[in-house]
């Protein structure tokens, strides 16, 4: 068996591989044409941002939680919900940090009781309290020969936002990829339960669907993009028998090519189909 307490120890790893094709401009901020890290950063935040959206409006059988990152400051409030409501640990930090001054030798004991209170989306896409389960890759354009120094530079006019009027002389120039520039994107799972594998579905099927935002300007209809294709490999090594596991995990080890390393593969579509109906 696999020591189930050993958090170090790897029980499962996904691996989500797709095209993020932009359907409108995309905003790169001062960026020259080759998209660096702070654009998978502004990926996972959006893709967390549809997740905490979604959870608080499902069926509540599906017993998923989601803290939405909001720290609570009232006692009183707080002492009502604490009652009745599961509170997720990163919406109180004064609370963790002041038991922890008061108990400095409880560190440990203390750092886990948080941990343990922690929301879905807080466990899958981090906290202060544990690392992200998801990891995401930096983000280049595809075929960026293709791509690059394609960069349009668009007006932008700065609002007094009390009149609503344009303010004399303040217009600003910045810059957007083209619609239909795409990038190759990558995002690993690893030691996941049944709850982040739900969350990643909901959180992509906006982009499956071309709904999908990234990148900043959004009000302004920048940003727009569509997953297509989408494949998921999957490798599973808990719930299986020794020799079998054993089987699974040298495959894994001594294989390159991704369907042959994974034992699982499905279309984003068919993943997704999966894991939203078990929500509902
Ligand atoms: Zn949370």
């Amino acid at each position: 068996m696999i020591d189930q307490t050993n958090r170090f120890a790897l029980r499962n790893r996904y691996l989500f591989k797709g095209r993020l094709v932009m359907r409108t401009a995309f905003h790169i901020g001062g960026g020259k044409g080759t998209l660096s890290s702070s654009q998978s950063s502004s990926f996972k935040g959006a893709l967390r941002s549809i997740v905490e959206k979604l959870v608080p409006t499902l069926p509540e059988k599906a017993g998923l939680f989601s803290c939405g990152l909001v720290e609570l400051s009232d006692e009183e409030q707080l002492k009502e919900r604490l009652d009745t409501e599961q509170i997720c640990s990163t919406t109180r930090p004064k609370y963790y940090t002041n038991k922890r001054r008061n108990n400095p030798s409880k560190d440990k004991e203390i750092n886990q009781e948080a941990i343990d209170k922690l929301c879905h989306t807080c466990l899958l896409f981090g906290s202060p309290y544990t690392a992200s389960r998801i990891n995401i890759n930096d983000l280049y354009i595809f075929q960026e020969d293709e791509w690059k120094g394609i960069v349009e530079l668009r007006d932008g006019v700065a609002i007094d936002r009390d009149s609503e009027k344009a303010i004399d002389g303040r217009k600003y120039d910045f810059e957007v990829v083209p619609a239909s520039a795409a990038f190759d994107l990558e995002i690993t799972l690893e030691n996941v339960t049944i709850q982040d594998l739900q969350l990643i579905s909901l959180g992509l099927s906006e982009y499956v669907s071309g709904l999908g935002v990234i990148g900043g300007k959004r009000s302004r209809g920048l940003g727009v993009c569509r997953l297509d294709p989408l494949n998921v490999y999957a490798l599973e090594l808990t719930g299986i028998a020794e020799g079998n596991r054993n089987k699974l995990l040298r495959n894994y080890l001594l294989n390159t090519n991704l369907s042959e390393k994974f034992p699982e593969k499905s279309t984003g579509q068919e993943f997704l189909n999966k894991h939203i109906d078990t929500i509902f």
